[in-house]
């Protein structure tokens, strides 16, 4: 633990009169373009091109961070956790394809590149690791913790988990059975009757109370002690709970919600009581499941600390799927017409989800996700026609955590004809959202390390201020994004790259990547 963070790489600099490094900070003076749409009284469309310039101020300290994981126990806490272990050490094991290395495939930041800009001599594209965009912290330095409400140590829930091959194991084996979760808040109702035999490390008391508010601030500050920590991000990966019945008085106003906690009230979830914890101490936290855990009131209580929350649910596997490939057909000008979606899996998640009330949360989460790309083809669409969408999600032990799903996309093509396209995906589920849970850590921080200001002449500001307490930036990993209140959700994955990726540039003075490459075309 008290080894410093991985320093930045470093790797560029942005040459440019708009652009300024101090020890501390990159600064950056940026013009925003958009375009403002009104109508004139023909009704017709009339298109300004607008300008906000702005200010952005980047802290270059790469802090010592911590995350607690609620869920440590499970397949993705153990799993995610056995990850880092093995990424930090290099480890190299046997299977019967031959040596495997650590590696962070399928994290975006870890794993994947983004173009820095083009060689001025050979014309050929530079690319960088998108974690070199931006100061970020490294997941190697990254200190796990987190509560479970099962006890069992992070060796012997890996072996539960049944993710890892056992070469891989018995190299963390002995650093993870030293691990052991915290007790953890339990709500029996929230979650699947079927778990209860596993919860034997829990927090006294049945319903939310203020003492389980600041059991968990407790915890998070003991645990930033106990390692020296700059900074703590905490995120839900436990069980998915059922849906809280939102009620007014109840859960429509921070005050509200914070009273109702204070009364013992029977709708507020042990999820919802982690956010509070957390939002109260401004400590980030993501919500991994599909449950409402951020009632409107605990968005209104982030937007008075200026804490920052983040979720829905992991977008791991077949929504990630459906993402991109309903965003290539509406925009191919393609009418997808409906997409019945099928998974059958076999980990505990599936055992939790063959509860109805806890399938019903997973049954919303997956289900808007294409809402936004068929309201904009005003083509292929009347308004509030929507493509037919199924999902169904069935308990299969045998498969264990090897997902399956199973997709139909049936389309309307030229002159009535019809294209059906199946897909079979199948993907060890805990090894597709441990990257994840690694992303949303390693962006949520970085954004509390970004400061804006604007810097026109209409609504120049004296002070900078730091990204809505809603963090939309994470939407790439997750399948139900929230937003700020009254803002638009956006599910289509190469607008989510491409926001996280023109924000980053932007706060280091780059252009947006706009993809035109006229340096190639017009010569
Ligand atoms: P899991 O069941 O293996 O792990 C969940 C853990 O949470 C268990 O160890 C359980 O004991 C613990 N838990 C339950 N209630 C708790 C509480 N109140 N406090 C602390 N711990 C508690 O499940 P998993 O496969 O690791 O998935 C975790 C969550 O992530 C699920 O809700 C799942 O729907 C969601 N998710 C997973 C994926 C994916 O794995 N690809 C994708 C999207 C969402």
């Amino acid at each position: 633990d008290g080894v410093p963070a991985t320093p930045a790489k470093n790797l560029f600099v942005v040459d440019s009169p708009n652009v300024q490094y101090t020890d501390d900070t990159i600064n950056t003076k940026y013009t925003y373009r958009t375009t403002a749409v009104s109508k004139d009284a023909n009704g017709k469309f009339v298109a300004v091109p607008k300008e906000t310039l702005y200010d952005f101020k980047v802290d270059r300290k790469i802090p010592k961070l911590g995350v607690m994981l609620v869920g440590l126990g499970g397949n993705n806490g153990t799993t995610v956790t056995a990850g880092i272990i093995a990424n930090r050490r290099g480890l190299v094991w046997d299977t019967k394809e031959g040596k495997r290395a650590a590696n962070y495939y399928g994290s975006v930041i870890m794993g994947s590149t983004t173009k820095l800009g083009v060689d001025s001599e050979t014309s050929d594209d530079i690319n960088i690791p998108f974690h070199d965009l931006m100061p970020m912290v490294h997941p190697n330095d990254l200190v796990v913790g987190g509560w479970d409400i099962s006890s069992m140590n992070l060796a012997d829930a890996m072996d539960r988990a049944k993710v890892l091959e056992p070469t891989l194991k018995a190299l963390v084996h002995k650093e993870m059975a030293t691990m052991t979760p915290l007790p953890s808040i339990y709500y029996p109702d929230f979650i699947a009757a079927n778990q209860e035999e596993r919860a034997d490390n829990v927090i006294p008391g049945t319903k939310a109370s203020m003492a389980h508010v600041e059991q968990i601030r407790k915890d998070i500050q003991e645990f930033k002690a106990a390692h020296n920590l700059d900074k703590v991000i905490v995120q839900w990966t436990a069980n998915t709970e059922r849906f809280s019945d939102v009620t007014e008085g109840v859960h429509d106003t921070a005050e509200n919600l914070l009273k109702a906690i204070e009364g013992g009230h029977e709708e507020v979830s042990p999820s919802t009581v982690f956010a509070v914890a957390c939002i109260l101490d401004k400590v980030p936290f993501i919500n991994g499941s599909p449950q409402n855990t951020f009632v409107p009131g605990a968005i209104q209580l982030a937007e008075q600390h200026g804490a920052f929350i983040g979720g829905d649910d992991f977008k791991s596997g077949q929504t990630k799927m459906k993402s991109a490939l309903v965003d290539f057909l509406i925009n191919a000008g393609i009418k997808l017409t409906s997409i019945a979606s099928y998974n059958h899996l076999g980990n505990n998640d599936g055992m939790n989800l063959s509860s109805q009330k806890q399938f019903r949360s997973k049954e919303i989460s997956k289900s808007n996700v294409v809402d936004d790309m068929v309201a904009a083809n005003t083509v292929l669409y009347e308004k509030d026609e929507h493509p037919d969408h199924t999902v169904v999600i069935k308990y299969m032990p045998a498969v264990g955590d090897n997902k399956r799903a199973l997709d139909e996309y049936y389309a309307e093509i030229f002159l009535g004809g019809h294209q059906t396209i199946s897909i079979f995906n199948v993907c060890e589920d805990s090894l597709l959202a441990s990257p994840l849970i690694i992303d949303l850590v390693l962006v949520a921080e970085m954004m509390t390390r970004i400061q804006w200001k604007a810097h026109g002449t209409d609504n120049a500001q004296a002070k900078y201020a730091g990204f809505h307490s809603v963090l939309s930036v994470l939407s790439y990993m997750l399948k139900a994004p929230l937003t700020p209140p009254g803002t638009p959700v956006i599910n289509s994955l190469a607008k989510q790259r491409a926001a996280l990726t023109n924000i980053f540039r932007a706060c280091v003075g780059l252009e947006p990547e706009s993809d035109m490459t006229l340096e190639h075309k017009l010569f």
